[in-house]
């Protein structure tokens, strides 16, 4: 039986620009489509008719548009090449989005075979836990977000992260936050002891809200006392905002 086909917006190699893999390289597997839409998004999550934009050459840019849907085959083969050619400079393969998790029967057909060149990361909204129980023996590191209201804009997700985190607990895991000035502390207070109270190892990244121009949008003494708080009910709690911005890279 054929593998399912991907509808994805880009395949690329980089480094890694935010949370626990940060300057890590890595090749990037970004699917199309979004169940969320974050105030503060900057990808496009629309599925439209556009190609995908493979990378010929590893942080060449090189792209050549490629039809979708894509096929395993085709993927499988561009990282293989660069594996042979270019052999210990990739990580990981990051698995995003968009939400990747929403193309859940083609990972499952896709993961075990992308497992077998190099380790997966999936970068999640962190809300479709379901599906993420259906694949979790297939994925090695996950790294999921907690969207709070006052940056995000999203609202009532809390008891989807709690089931999310439960079940990716299984594996190598962080949790992202995005904060901004417009943050309150119960947002991380709450956040914290949701983390806490499945393992409080967890670590927890807060990256400051990156504003158009490459700015950071949160007072540093407020990114302080947040940090702060948190470490209240966590062991390891970083701030990091997004580094690809700023090094120019994708
Ligand atoms: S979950 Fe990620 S891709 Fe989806 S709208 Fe939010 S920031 Fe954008």
């Amino acid at each position: 039986m054929s593998k399912p086909t991907a509808e994805l917006a880009e395949v690329f190699s980089s480094v890694q620009g935010e949370g626990m893999l940060i300057g890590l390289r890595q090749v990037f597997v970004r699917f199309r489509g979004c169940n969320l839409t974050c105030d503060y998004c900057d990808t496009p999550t629309e599925i439209t008719a556009e190609p995908c934009l493979v990378e010929q050459t590893p942080g060449r840019r090189d792209f050549v548009p490629t039809a979708n849907p894509v096929a395993l085959d085709r993927i499988v083969s561009l990282i293989d090449g660069w594996q042979r050619g270019w052999p210990g400079v990739h990580h990981s393969i990051s698995i995003t989005g968009g939400e990747p998790l929403l193309s859940h029967t083609v990972l499952s057909a896709w993961l075990p075979e992308l497992r077998n060149i190099l380790p997966v990361y999936l970068e999640t909204n962190g809300i479709m836990h379901s599906v993420l129980g259906l694949l979790i023996d297939h994925i090695d590191i996950i790294g999921m977000d907690i969207k709070i209201p006052s940056t995000s804009g999203c609202t009532g997700l809390w008891d989807d992260h709690r089931s999310f985190l439960q079940i990716a607990a299984r594996k190598n895991v962080f949790v992202k936050i995005i904060v901004g000035d417009e943050t309150e502390e119960w947002e991380i207070i709450r956040a914290s002891e949701l983390i806490a109270a499945i393992n409080s190892h967890i670590p927890l990244i807060l990256q400051p809200v990156t504003e158009p121009g490459g700015r950071v949008g949160i007072n540093p003494v407020r990114a302080l006392e947040f940090q702060e708080i948190a470490c209240r009910h966590l062991d390891e709690v970083r701030i990091i905002p997004q580094t690809h911005k700023f090094m120019a890279q994708l």
